[in-house]
């Protein structure tokens, strides 16, 4: 399967995946790639692979990468030989992306599954992009401006978890209902890359 986890920065998708990992073994999580600087903390080729503009736009030329988008100024984008190389493994695979990129899967893999990760406010929302500390002020309200698109376009997805404030254990265990659901489909989901 593969499966896209989406939804607006500072909706928790890091900490979903974080126990997602602890889950079933035969799992991929993909190392997306972007052109953001790492913050403190971030291993390359661990939290994602940092590439400079023009690397990454000559990966983007020769379709290296499966799909991309621009966000907040940035390239992020989805190396194609990780997606394909793990499924053909026989392995299930989590996507962590924005919804401009989750719109992107729908169109060339319309078997994947694509769940929503939603704040159960923006007010929430906005209270925990101000304690991660990870952006300044100016980046910060971008990223909540963005967040109010995306949040409309929850109705595109599958499905919906709301991960509420000291709830993380619920949104996990509504993803592993929908992946253990999915996986009893009488037809399966079958995602074919060209
Ligand atoms: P951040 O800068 O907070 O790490 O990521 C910004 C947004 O880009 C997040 O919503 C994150 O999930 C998303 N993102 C990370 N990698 C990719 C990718 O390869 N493609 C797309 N479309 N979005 C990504």
């Amino acid at each position: 399967m593969l499966i896209v986890l989406s939804g607006p920065s500072g909706a928790g998708k890091d900490s979903v995946i974080e126990e997602l990992r602890k889950g079933d073994g035969n799992r991929h999580f993909v190392v997306t790639a972007t052109t953001r600087p790492p913050r403190p903390g971030e291993t390359n080729g661990v939290d994602y692979i940092f590439l400079d503009e023009a690397t990454f736009l000559e990966m983007r030329r020769n379709q290296e990468l499966l799909e991309s988008a621009q966000y907040s100024g940035r390239w992020y984008g989805v190396p194609r030989s990780q997606v394909s190389g793990a499924l053909n493994e026989g392995r299930d695979v989590f996507l962590k992306i924005e919804v401009q990129g989750a719109e992107t899967i729908r169109s060339i893999a319309p078997e994947a599954v694509l769940v929503f990760l939603a704040p159960a406010s923006v007010a929430e929302l906005a209270r925990r992009l101000a304690q991660r500390r990870t952006e300044d002020p100016a980046e910060l309200q971008r990223r909540l401006d963005i967040a109010r698109q995306e949040l409309e376009q929850v109705g595109r997805y599958d499905y919906c978890v709301v991960n509420r404030d000291g709830c993380l254990d619920q949104a996990v265990s509504e993803i592993e209902a929908i992946i253990a659901a999915e996986k009893c489909r009488v037809e399966p989901r079958r995602v074919v890359l060209d």
